[in-house]
């Protein structure tokens, strides 16, 4: 088994505690010790010795609502159009363009495709590709006339949805999937602003719906996520057992405390990013001012800010990252998500590096395994040039990335100083 040790660090271990100079001794795939200060572990011990020059060690992100096969698309009906041989290739860049970015861990919250995220997913494992971490998702499943359906009754459109109606073709679709590969299903429970017919306030999945896709997700030992704006479709989702509800921004007071009867068991995430750029930095592809306010896009900011500040309150357990992909939101800028929290929900930039790493970890249904920098956790971990806990902007530029590693292994090592860097201390 190959060692490493990562000496002259400044370790971000992500138990909560402020980062302290310290070595790390990888062995194989995992952290076998962390220690504090300098010389306490042997030089004898570890086959290469990587001199960190001060930089953080962290450990590496998780984008907690990732679809790896969004192509950089205006609107659901192009990825139906894109045959699955170039969005098989599309998707296998997407996934090496994160990992690039210091995701070594990508939660997918729908595929376009039912087997996109599997074969991407497969590869990487297999040492094929290079790419991060995957729980590969289902297509999102939606009911007719729901989020995604975009057939019209005198013509066929694909999307990025399956379509079911009533528990058998739920419980069908969804087995169907699971047979398929994925990690994750994925349900639309309520609209968005976007669907002409179904809006975001708007709960159009049933509960003997839900209640079936839950059941299958569960039996089979999988996870169910969905996507929830509307009150009633966060409501609907506790009480069906979905175990991460993606959005809640119109969750009421009912839906917040539903939300946090069960918060040792769901995740949240309200991909905000999406809204944010639609607002601020969408006009080029049609997105005025005057658009925003027609499809209520200033109202939904304000609630998913006055949410999402409860939820930091009550302890939620919130992931950042998410829908990534679309024309204005380029894939690879999912760090932002980090500096959102920080300036549109309140959270510390603590706070919000716990979110991409210990709760993505958790996430990723390796608690006590993946998150942290602790001896016997996966080596995920990255060695960040500056300190993201005084600049959380810092994560954004892969620059500032000099090494990116996976289960112990360097996908990116690149100590050379760049052009005005501050020395090392
Ligand atoms: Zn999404």
């Amino acid at each position: 088994m190959t060692s490493q040790l990562i000496t002259h660090v400044k370790i971000f271990d992500a138990t909560g505690r402020a980062p302290f100079p310290g070595e790390v001794l990888i062995e194989g795939r995992r952290i076998r010790r962390v220690a504090e200060g300098a010389g306490q572990i042997a030089r004898e011990e570890a086959a290469a010795v990587i001199d960190g020059q001060g930089m953080t060690l962290m450990p590496g992100m998780t984008e907690g609502h990732c679809h790896i096969t969004f192509t950089g698309i205006a609107s659901p009906a192009e990825l139906g159009e894109l045959p699955p041989e170039e969005h098989t290739l599309a998707t296998m860049h997407n996934a090496k363009l994160l990992f690039d970015h210091g995701f070594t861990s990508v939660y997918c919250a729908a595929s376009a495709k039912p087997r996109l995220d599997v074969v991407i997913r497969n590869e990487i494992n297999a040492g094929r590709i290079p790419g991060p971490r995957i729980r590969a998702a289902s297509p999102e499943i939606t009911v007719t006339a729901g989020l995604g359906d975009e057939r019209r009754l005198h013509l066929y459109r694909e999307s990025f949805a399956l379509i079911v109606d009533g528990v058998d073709e739920m419980r069908r679709t969804c087995r169907t999937c699971i047979r398929e590969g994925v990690d994750n299903l994925k349900i639309n429970i309520s609209g968005d602003e976007f669907v002409s017919h179904c809006k975001a306030e708007m709960t159009v999945m049933m509960d003997d719906e839900i209640r079936t896709a839950v059941e299958v997700a569960h039996d089979f030992g999988k996870q169910i996520a969905c996507h929830a704006r509307a009150a009633g479709s966060v409501k609907r989702a506790v009480r069906h057992g979905v175990d991460v509800i993606y959005h809640c921004d119109f969750a009421d007071e009912e839906a917040l405390d539903l939300l946090e009867s069960v918060k040792d068991r769901i995740f949240v995430g309200p991909a905000v990013g999406l809204l944010h750029n639609t607002l601020y930095e969408a006009e080029a592809f049609g997105m005025t001012r005057e658009v925003c306010e027609s499809m209520g896009f200033y109202r939904k900011m304000e609630a998913t800010k006055a949410t999402y500040r409860e939820m930091r309150n009550r302890g939620i357990r919130v992931v950042p990252g998410g829908d990534y992909g679309f024309a204005w939101t380029p894939q690879g800028t999912n760090a932002r998500d980090l500096e959102h929290f920080v300036k549109l929900f309140g959270y510390s930039p603590m706070e919000a590096l716990l979110s991409a790493t210990k709760i993505g970890g958790e996430l990723m249904a390796l608690a006590g395994e993946l998150g942290q920098i602790r001896e016997g956790y996966l080596a995920d971990l990255l060695l960040v040039r500056g300190n993201p806990l005084q600049d959380i902007s810092i994560l954004q530029h892969q620059d500032n990335l000099a090494m990116i590693m996976k289960d112990g292994a360097a996908y990116k090592l690149d100590l050379r100083p760049r052009a005005g860097q501050i020395a090392a201390e």
